[in-house]
């Protein structure tokens, strides 16, 4: 029975590292889609800015557009300036001139402060653009990583269930019917040390008289509490064996 009991707490030993094993491989998606998620967040953006950039782009160049048809107006009112006979006439042309002068002078400005706003918006968009690469590049690396750590931890969980085939063989049936059940009740633990009169898997005290007999590791017992497996260890090093 003593080594029952050690088969069963090898066995377990290697379930908890299976299971291990599979919430590893299992998180490495979900650690994915959040890199996934920087880099989606910094393509909206990046949209976001350069609709932006185009949008100033755009009124830029409508107000060169009324700069030039103002430029002509202008050129247009010059020529007729000699046609002009009488001194009304005359007066009354050069106000006009003046006005569409400022209305040039007014649009001059405007396309200056366009251009800053426009230049500012193209340094966000790059500053956007940069951040895009790099979450890209992160996200490359990063999958590259994890790729690697999967084909590894999955050799390593192939390993571990053959020495886990090979454990079960020498497990009693009855045992090992408990030992699953046992397993999948109580989440993954099936097997647990007992210590100084205490469960470890649920922490609860062991009566004294069921820990005497739990030392002499003969038979299989339950935790009367949990109902987990006991083990006991020994006192010191020397006593596992
Ligand atoms: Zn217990």
């Amino acid at each position: 029975m003593k080594e029952q009991l050690r088969f069963l707490n090898a066995l377990q030993e290697i379930d908890s590292a299976i299971a291990k094993k599979i919430e590893l491989i299992e998180s490495i998606p979900k650690k994915i889609s959040s890199i996934e998620h920087r880099l989606k967040d910094a393509l909206l953006l990046y949209d976001k800015e350069k609709q932006k950039y185009e949008a100033l782009e755009k009124k830029k160049k409508d107000k060169e557009r009324s700069l030039d048809d103002v430029s002509e107006r202008i050129k247009k009112l010059k020529v007729r300036t000699s046609e002009i006979k009488n001194n009304k006439e005359y007066q009354a042309h050069l106000k006009e001139i003046a006005s569409v002068q400022k209305e040039q002078s007014a649009l001059e400005d405007e396309i200056l402060l366009s251009m800053e706003s426009s230049d500012a918006a193209m340094k966000d968009l790059k500053r956007v653009e940069n951040k895009v690469h790099a979450e890209k590049e992160t996200l490359e690396e990063y999958k590259k990583k994890l790729a690697g750590e999967i084909v590894v931890a999955e050799k390593e969980l192939a390993e571990l269930r053959l020495r886990r085939a090979e454990s079960v063989k020498h497990i009693d049936n009855d045992a090992y019917e408990l030992y699953l059940k046992m397993l999948e009740s109580k989440g993954g633990l099936a097997v647990v040390e007992a210590r100084d009169e205490i469960c470890l898997g649920c922490n609860m005290s062991i009566p004294p008289q069921l820990f005497v007999e739990l030392k002499k590791n003969e038979k299989i017992m339950q935790c009367p509490q949990c109902g987990r497996i006991l083990f006991w260890r020994g006192d010191g090093d020397a006593g596992e064996s």
